[in-house]
């Protein structure tokens, strides 16, 4: 039990250590192609604004500098107007910034001349972008200060140079560009970024493939793992039902010794030789000791006969309804009033290809628990009936029940439910598993259903 526990803790322990060091060695691919992206953008940015610079022909805000002069003009005249009333001059201020930061963002061609150059390159073309206005003024015959960004003020006269680039910053923005735009109608400072911010969605697919894999192989380390405990764990269920089985066994095995024993003991006596009829009596319940005894020891032999070769089908075709009535009817003789059996067939003359020692077997097997397993009088109904492949038997009891755990494991060898365990029901946990061979080596099945307290059904089908 510890040797388990300290087995699987030590794996728990070592998946744990792996799926931190896989942790450690993504975060680390992560933060590297993180400053890849950020190094390649910066560096194609620098050399695309370069590039820029010294084409005369294009100049990418052309359009936003038609627009907005004209609006500027439009607009001055407002501020006039509304120049006594603060609340209005404050609301207008906040539209003109918005509509100029709209327009920055809209009718410029830097974008589409960035993208194209990236692509040129072998690049990611699609990326965001950011305009930041850092400065404006409307200049009508009064200036009107519509916005000054509180670090524009502190900013070095060379830091408004007309088209510059500032690579610092942070890591989810790259500036591109900056510039001063002063026109008839208005002065603008404004900065245009490349747009970080959802990188994570750019880095992943870099990284997707070496991601998958390596989720992949923890997926599978932990898989092998719960199989291998699991596998553990079925061992060491095996090995207890193995030491169940040989308590169990020396327990039927010791029943008719002792008798046998004790039987000896009583013929040594002078006061029994003397009486025939006693003598008679103590030599008959040492031969049913006997034939007892050898059963068991048959049976123990069977046991491993059967383990070691194939079952051997001697197959024939056999009228069930007849069969099942002569099974039944000896089981009845043999366990006289004891138990109430109801039979109800209706399997339409059907032959089924089976062998008959087997087939015995099993619905002895099912009839002897559903009398052992009952704690008042035995009440069986066994029904029968066809369908158009299998022959199909039910086996229904008034008994003490099985658990829906139990059920899971009542075919399995040596298994007995943990009552049949303390020996107030005698066994060795072989017989239903023996019925499943049966069954299954005829091409069939057995199953149940039950409830513990009110009894169980067993049902068996066979092909014909
Ligand atoms: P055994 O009877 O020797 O213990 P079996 O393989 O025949 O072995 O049965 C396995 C276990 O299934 C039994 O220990 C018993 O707990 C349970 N069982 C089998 N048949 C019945 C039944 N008809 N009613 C209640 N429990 C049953």
């Amino acid at each position: 039990m510890q040797k388990r526990n300290t087995i699987l803790l030590l794996g728990i322990f070592a998946i744990i250590v792996l799926i931190v060091g896989q942790a450690i060695i993504i975060k680390g691919v992560w933060q590297q192609k993180d400053e890849m992206l950020y190094l390649r953008y910066k560096s194609l940015s620098l050399e695309a604004v370069t590039a820029l610079r010294g084409m005369r022909s294009f100049d990418p805000y052309d359009t936003v500098r038609f627009i907005l002069d004209n609006y500027s003009g439009k607009v001055v005249s407002e501020l006039e107007e509304i120049s006594d009333n603060e609340q209005k001059l404050a609301e207008k201020k906040e539209d003109i910034l918005k509509y100029f930061t709209k327009v920055l963002d809209s009718e410029q061609d830097l974008s589409a001349y960035l993208s194209k150059y990236f692509e040129s390159m072998g690049f990611e073309k699609d990326f965001k972008h950011r305009i930041e206005i850092s400065n404006l003024d409307i200049i009508g015959q009064d200036t009107f200060r519509i916005y000054m960004k509180e670090s524009f003020m502190y900013r070095q006269p060379s830091d408004r140079a007309d088209i510059s680039i500032d690579l610092k910053g942070s890591k989810s923005s790259i500036l591109v560009y900056r510039t001063r735009e002063v026109s008839n109608n208005y002065a603008l400072y404004f900065d245009y970024y490349i747009d970080f911010s959802d990188k994570q969605k750019m880095i992943l697919q870099e990284i997707a493939w070496s991601l998958t894999m390596s989720i992949f192989s923890m997926l599978i380390v932990v898989v092998i793992f719960l199989y291998t405990y699991r596998n553990l764990m079925e061992e060491k269920r095996l090995s207890n039902l193995k030491t169940d089985f040989i308590n169990n066994m020396t327990h039927e095995l010791k029943t008719p010794l002792a008798t046998i024993t004790v039987a000896g003991k009583t013929l040594e006596m002078e006061k029994i030789r003397a009486d025939d009829s006693k003598i008679l009596e103590t030599a008959k319940l040492i031969g049913k000791q006997s034939v007892h005894l050898n059963q068991l020891i048959n049976m123990i032999l069977e046991i491993s006969m059967w383990e070691r070769t194939q079952f051997q089908l001697d197959r024939k075709k056999i009228d069930i309804e007849e069969v099942m009535n002569d099974i039944v009817s000896s089981f009845m003789t043999g366990c006289g009033d004891y138990a109430a059996l109801n039979q109800k067939y209706r399997f339409n003359g059907a032959k089924a290809d089976i062998d008959l020692v087997y087939f015995t077997t099993l619905i002895n097997n099912l009839l002897s628990n559903a009398v052992k397993y009952s704690d008042k009088e035995p009440v069986i109904d066994i029904e029968g009936i066809t369908d158009d492949k299998n022959i199909c038997i039910r086996i229904a009891d008034n008994g003490i029940g099985i658990s829906k755990n139990d059920q899971k494991h009542i075919f399995d060898k040596f298994y007995r439910a943990s009552s049949g365990n303390i020996h107030k029901y005698k066994g060795l946990g072989l017989g239903l598993y023996y019925v499943k061979k049966i069954a299954v080596a005829h091409g069939g099945d057995v199953t149940v259903s039950s409830k513990p307290g009110k009894g169980s059904i067993f049902t068996v089908t066979i092909p014909y």
